[in-house]
């Protein structure tokens, strides 16, 4: 019964941005594990009467994320205030923005399996943040230090069919908030924060089907979860011929379900008006112009160049543009180095895998040098991968650590065979099965070599002077 169901959902995506200081004061940004309340003021605190100034760097860091994300950024936006009565939120209203928002529309492409899709943005707003309720016993404790916190508001439309669609967009949207600086985009500690709206339709209908939004999920397995949940639930009520209703939902997470948390408010509940102590934000084409510059290449657009300037796979381009600081590291040793292949090829392998098992601190340019050591044949991929733990605890200099250490690879085919010759001897019977056509033999043959050489002879020219001494 569920094949004949779509599946709609529009996300509510918060993002806390990485400012210095909150949104309307001067207070501190930077509230993760301060003592409570200490980074508080008359004005993030809530007191009548305090006076709000915006924060310009919140201000540019909403617009950049706007032009990242293909907004329409507006020349005018004001804010609003949305009254609602929490005790995380002592002046009784958030200051937000209501009718007239920083940014409108946008679109975010994204990879969901091998297909490219593209989802859409209604609008970007900025907000403060509430500050923290714990609840302990049988009292609630208030912490005001992510009170006045920079928020952006990210609306999606209800573009998703799948929660596929929904996991690798909040994906792509975390990379692209990380590679921009706006926000860490840390859903465990809760920079990031999402509501997702659902319903469901009968496939090939036009019409939306009655939403439900889900809250409290803090990680993008949840939301999926929460989403596959949701969709059978609302599937088998519609079936049972039952009506569904518009309501909040609270995602459970030790239970894995959803359940009814109220009704849905309307937007009148929230008695909206313009703030009357912020100016509206006016921007003109200069200053748009400049916050367009200040946009850096993206995850994205960074695996399409790798892709086609580097002639890497998608995959490994993929996986080389995930994380700013490991695209920029990539592109530091490709450029030194001018080998984009053994660059990503070591990167991706030896690198990585040893970044899981210690401390990694070897400098673009000495990573660059062991792929010239490779190059110039001075050493071999294996040698290349012994060295790297070394080098990279304290950045030592390869070149020199492999003089020092007598790793350079025997080049004097002289000195070669000499070795060729002894294990020759001391393995007729490798030599016998060799000349008798047994091809795999002189696998074994290499083998002892390089084990006599201690890995410093070149497999390659190995096999060539045995081949030619054995014919
Ligand atoms: P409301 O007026 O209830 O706040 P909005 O139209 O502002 O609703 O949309 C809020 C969020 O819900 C948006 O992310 C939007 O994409 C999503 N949404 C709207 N209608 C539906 C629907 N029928 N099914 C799923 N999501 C929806
Ligand atoms: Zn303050
Ligand atoms: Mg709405």
């Amino acid at each position: 019964m569920y094949d004949k169901y779509e599946l709609v959902a529009g996300l509510e995506i918060h993002a806390r941005l990485k400012t210095q200081t909150k949104l309307f004061c001067s207070c501190s940004n930077d509230t993760f594990s301060k003592e409570a309340n200490s980074l508080i003021c008359p004005i993030c605190a809530g007191f009548p009467g305090a006076l709000p100034v915006l924060n310009k760097e919140a201000l540019s860091m909403a617009i950049k994320t706007g032009l990242a994300l293909k907004c329409d950024v507006k020349k005018f936006s004001k804010f609003d205030r949305k009254s609602y009565f929490y005790p995380d939120l002592p002046s009784g209203f958030q200051i937000s923005q209501y009718d007239e928002p920083i940014c409108e529309g946008g679109e975010l492409e994204v990879y969901v399996g091998e297909e490219k899709k593209t989802f859409q943005f209604n609008r970007i707003h900025m907000e403060n943040d509430a500050g923290k309720l714990t609840h302990e016993n049988h009292s609630s404790l208030v912490d005001l230090n992510r009170a006045g916190s920079p928020l952006i508001e990210m609306v999606t439309e209800p573009c998703f069919r799948s929660s596929e669609d929904v996991f690798e967009f909040l994906k792509e949207l975390q990379r692209t908030l990380r590679f921009l600086g706006t926000s860490d985009a840390d859903m465990e500690k809760g920079m990031m924060r999402c509501d997702a709206n659902i319903s469901i339709r009968l496939k090939g209908a036009v019409e939306f089907g009655t939403k439900v939004e889900i809250k409290n999920m803090n990680s993008f397995n949840n939301i999926k979860k929460a989403l596959d949940y949701e969709f059978v639930r609302q599937v088998k009520a519609v079936e049972k011929g039952e009506k569904l209703i518009q309501e909040t939902r609270g995602w459970v997470d030790d239970k894995e379900i959803t359940v009814s948390q109220r009704s849905k408010e309307e937007s009148a509940d929230y008695r909206y008006f313009p703030e009357p102590d912020l100016p509206p934000v006016i921007l003109d084409n200069a200053e748009l112009d400049a916050y367009k510059k200040e946009v850096p290449e993206l995850s994205a657009q960074k695996r399409t160049r790798f892709i086609n300037d580097f002639k890497l796979p998608f995959k490994h381009a993929s996986t080389l543009s995930w994380e700013r600081e490991l695209a920029e590291f990539f592109e530091e040793v490709v450029k030194i180095s001018n080998n984009p292949q053994k660059a990503a090829n070591l990167i991706l392998g030896d690198y990585l895998a040893l970044q899981k098992e210690q401390e990694v601190n070897i400098s673009a340019a000495n990573l660059a040098k062991i792929i010239k050591l490779m190059d110039e044949g001075k050493i071999s991929s294996k040698i290349a991968k012994e060295i790297l733990p070394e080098i990279s605890k304290s950045d030592l200099d390869p070149e020199k650590y492999v003089e020092e250490k007598g790793l350079i690879q025997m080049s004097d085919t002289g000195e070669l065979e000499t070795v060729c010759q002894e294990v020759m001897s001391e393995n007729p019977k490798m030599v016998e099965d060799f000349k008798g056509g047994k091809e795999k033999a002189i696998g074994g043959l290499v083998g002892q070599v390089m084990k006599k050489t201690q890995g410093k002879a070149s497999p390659p020219m190995v096999n060539d002077i045995l081949r030619k001494l054995m014919s």
